[in-house]
Parts: C-alpha cells; structure tokens; sequence
C-alpha cells in the first residue's frame, strides 16, 4: 500500500518534542505571515530527528557574547562581513599602529579539521586578495590559531598533522597549541598555557570559535523525557532508533550510536551459540551463529583484524592454545577469550559522511518497513527470540580531507594511506564536487571555483 507523505512546513522550527503523545510543537517560519510567527502541532506514527547539534562554548565567560560561531550560513556571512568591517575600520587614517594591530589580529579557537581549514582559508583570503586592496595595512596581519591540546588535527595521521603545523609555521600563522581559552572580553582574549598554568591576554579583531558541538536544547528537553537526561549526547540502538522510544528515530550530528558491547550480552551469546543446553561450546556450534554476531557487534570484526586473526574461532583457539574442531569451551573460557573486544569501540564522527550514510540507510529501512516485518533481515535477536527486522547501520569510513591553503590538502584514505600536496587538493575538488546534491550546486560550486582562479575572492562586505 503506498502510503501518503504530509509534508507540514518546510520552514519551520521545531520547539518541543512531545514523546509519549506523538506530537512535534513548531514555530512557522513563514516571512509572508504578517501576523509573525505561528505555533502549531504535528502528530506524528514516526518521527525521524535530523536537527544537527549547536557550537560548544564550554561554558566559557564571554564566548557567546564576542566570538563568532562557525556552523550556519549566517555564521559565515557574519564572518565575512566582520573581516571587511576590521580592515575598513584599520586602514581609517589618524589611527595608531597598535590599534590597527588590534583591529587585524584574526583568532580562530580550535585546532580541528574546521578550525584548521578556516585558519588556513582565512591566510590565503588575506595574503592573496585583501593585502592587494589594503597594501597599506597588511603589515599588521596576524592570526592566531589556539589549541588546548599539544597538536592540531589529532584525529589525523602523525605526518598530516606535522605537515600541518610545518605549513602553518610557514605561512606565518601563530599556531599555539597547549593554549586554553579562560575568557573573553569584548576587547581581549585570555588564554592559559597548559604547562605553566600562567594567563595571558591578547587583544582582538575578531574570534571565530570552532571547538566542536554540543546538544541543542530541544534534544536535551527529549532526553530528560525519556529518560537520557544524564547523558551529554541522544543514545540510539544500532538501527538509529532513540533508546527509551519506540518511534523516534535519530540521525547525524544530534545523535550517537550506543553500540552494545560483547560483555554486557556475554552470557546470552553464550546461551545462544549452545544449542544442545549442555554448558559447552563447541567451534562448530559457535560457527553456526558466527555471521550473526559478528554483525550484532561489529567491534568484534575490528578486534580480530587488529589481531591479525581470519575468524573468532581464531581466537578461541588462541585463548586456549591450539583446540581442535572438538574441543568445548565453556562460558569462563568464553568470557577470558573475548573480554578484550569492546575495548576497540570508537564513536562515529560527528561528520555529514556519517549523516549522510545513516539518512540512506533509514531511508532504505522505512521503504521496506512491511516487507522486512514478514521477512526479518538482520541478525539473531541475542536476548530474544527470532530475528531483527533489519541489518543494523553500518558505517563505511571513505576518508577524511585537511584542507590547508596554498592549493594543499591532506587526505587519510582508508587503509592509513596518506597523501598531501596539491595532487590531493585536486582530489579534494573532484570529491567535494562529486558529493553536491544536484547537478546546479555542482555547476554552482564548480563556477565559484573558477571565478576565484580567475578574478581572486569576493571582498564585498554583505
Ligand atoms: C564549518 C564546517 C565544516 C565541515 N566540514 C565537513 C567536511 O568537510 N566533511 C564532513 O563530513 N563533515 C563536515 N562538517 C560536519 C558536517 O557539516 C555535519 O556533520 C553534518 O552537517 C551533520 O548533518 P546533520 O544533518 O546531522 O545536521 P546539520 O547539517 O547541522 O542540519 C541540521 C538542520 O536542522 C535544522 N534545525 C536545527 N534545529 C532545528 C529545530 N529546532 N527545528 C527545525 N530545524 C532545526 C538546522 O537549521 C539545519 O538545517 C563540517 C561542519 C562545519 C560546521
């Protein structure tokens, strides 16, 4: 049966999620509506939660109030329009040089793939377009890129990272890492070192902060009602369904997969795999629920490659030295042989790969939601009986690009492979254009590309 879609506002804000009687509360959007903005209500059978997340200030003094964010649209238009106001304001004549000093000391917070590539994309916006239009002035250029911890671009290889901070030495950024943001005035910004726990303050042109994301207050408001209020970020199963609901579901960077671990479950996957009750597990028996399992808990898969080993009856036989095909174990040898797995567990990245990826697979699952009720698909249910409805969500890392300016990216592609330098920006423009949506946000960015190559950045001030 095909079953009609409702699509309600598609611009409207969601204010309260209303769990247990279905209802989604929403503000219009609606610029036409001359009486402002109206609230209304949704019922909803399935509620697919996609809201993303908001900057984190860390409760910082002073970070809401004078630095700029870097998330949305509008984010990046105030940036730019604050970026033309510092060095309209510093080249005014009758101005004193530390004052212009001040006026163009640019500060990014964060040492993470988006601060990274906004420090970098921000020298070359100023080295080669602003410093011709403002030759005067461009002598007094500073940025500054703060990062709490000993090095930026952690997540990455050693090497991208030191090329990295190579570059930016290069270029002639202030890279502090070991640098804690403690305050922020409107005039300056204080920053501890990590190591000598002294302060110090610097004054300021403008601070874009960019040290990850927190949760937006309307999904803090549905954890507490659903009983996910001491956690930081929503929990949902392996098939992106919000734990403590059945209908709700959620995706993307509002979100994190709790993966169950091997441990927890550990005496049910015992009961399963022994099928004749006898207490024992034999490698034939525990073969026959092998696919299942592994795809129930995917860390499992993760531990024996980082060990080396083709399949988990590897690893029971190595916890017992070498058994053969008729040798049992029993649930404390079990127990032994895999206490290590969940250690290997990581949480997706908050990235729109990942988003991206999950939002195909629901997708796929509510299409075939009739079809799979007859036919399950997934793996064993281990604490129940029968089969899951569906696969759980797989994530299939594909990269992840550094861009570093200077027409240089870093790339770590899967398999540790590592590749910096131009060649990989070129891949980074392929990649970046292969992914838009349509083919006109394509031709858009593509033509946005080439007007820069041609005629240099836009610098009009929005
Ligand atoms: C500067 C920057 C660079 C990045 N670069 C990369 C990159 O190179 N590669 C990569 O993989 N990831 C990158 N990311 C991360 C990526 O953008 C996010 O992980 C991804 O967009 C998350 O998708 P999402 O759908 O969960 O949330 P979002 O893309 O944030 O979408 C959430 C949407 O929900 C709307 N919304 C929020 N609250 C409400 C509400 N109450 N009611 C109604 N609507 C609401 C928002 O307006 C927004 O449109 C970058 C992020 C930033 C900020």
């Amino acid at each position: 049966m095909q079953k009609k879609v409702e699509i309600h506002y598609s611009e409207a804000e969601c204010i309260k999620i209303d769990a247990q009687n279905k209802k989604v509360y929403c503000l219009s959007n609606d610029k036409t509506n001359l009486k402002g903005r109206e609230e209304f209500a949704v019922d909803f059978d399935y509620l697919v939660i996609a809201v993303g997340a908001r900057p984190n200030t860390f409760n910082i003094p002073g970070v809401e109030e004078n630095t700029l964010f870097l998330k949305e649209v509008e984010d990046a238009q105030k940036i730019r329009k604050t970026v033309i106001e510092c060095f309209e304001k510093a080249d005014l004549p009758n101005l004193d040089d530390e004052a212009r000093k001040k006026l163009l000391h640019f500060v990014v917070v964060g040492g993470g793939p988006t601060g990274v590539e906004f420090a970098a994309q921000l020298h070359d916006f100023l080295a080669e377009d602003l410093s011709k239009l403002y030759p005067t002035i461009k002598d007094f250029v500073k940025i500054t890129l703060l990062e709490g911890t000993d090095h930026i671009l952690n997540m990455f290889d050693k090497r991208i990272t030191a090329f990295a901070e190579d570059k930016f030495k290069r270029d002639g950024i202030n890279l502090r890492t070991g640098s804690m943001v403690v305050n922020v005035s409107d005039k300056d910004i204080s920053i501890k070192d990590i190591k000598s726990g002294s302060i110090s303050s610097e004054p300021y042109g403008m601070i874009v902060w960019s040290t990850g994301i927190g949760t937006r207050p309307v999904m803090i408001d549905l954890m507490k009602q659903i009983g996910q209020g001491n956690r930081r970020v929503l929990a949902t199963d392996e098939w992106l369904r919000v734990e403590g609901s059945d209908t709700i579901y959620a995706l993307g960077d509002c979100a994190t997969i709790n993966q169950r671990k091997v441990m927890e479950d550990i005496a049910d996957i015992f009961k399963k795999a022994d099928k004749d009750n006898s207490g024992t597990l034999t490698v034939k028996e525990f073969q026959e629920v092998l696919k299942d399992i592994c795809e129930r808990y995917p860390q499992l898969e993760l531990y024996l490659k980082n060990k080396q080993m083709h399949s988990l009856v590897d690893l029971l036989k190595a916890s017992k030295g070498d058994i053969k095909e008729s040798v049992e174990v029993d649930i404390e040898e079990f127990k032994s042989a895999l206490s290590q797995v969940d250690m290997l567990m990581k949480n997706l990245p908050a990235t729109a790969q990942v988003a991206s990826q999950q939002g195909v697979y629901l997708a796929n699952c509510f299409n075939r939601m009739e079809e799979c009720q007859k036919n399950p698909e997934g793996p064993l249910r281990i604490r129940g009986e029968g089969r899951h409805r569906f696969h759980p969500f797989r994530y299939r890392h594909l990269g992840q690009f550094a861009p570093l300016g200077g027409e240089q990216t870093a790339a770590q592609l899967p398999g540790d492979w590592v590749s910096i330098g131009h060649s990989t920006q070129w891949l980074w423009y392929s990649v970046y254009a292969s992914k838009q949506v349509s083919w006109r946000t394509r031709a858009l960015v593509v033509s946005d590309w080439l007007r820069r190559f041609i005629f240099g950045r836009d610098s009009s001030s929005l």
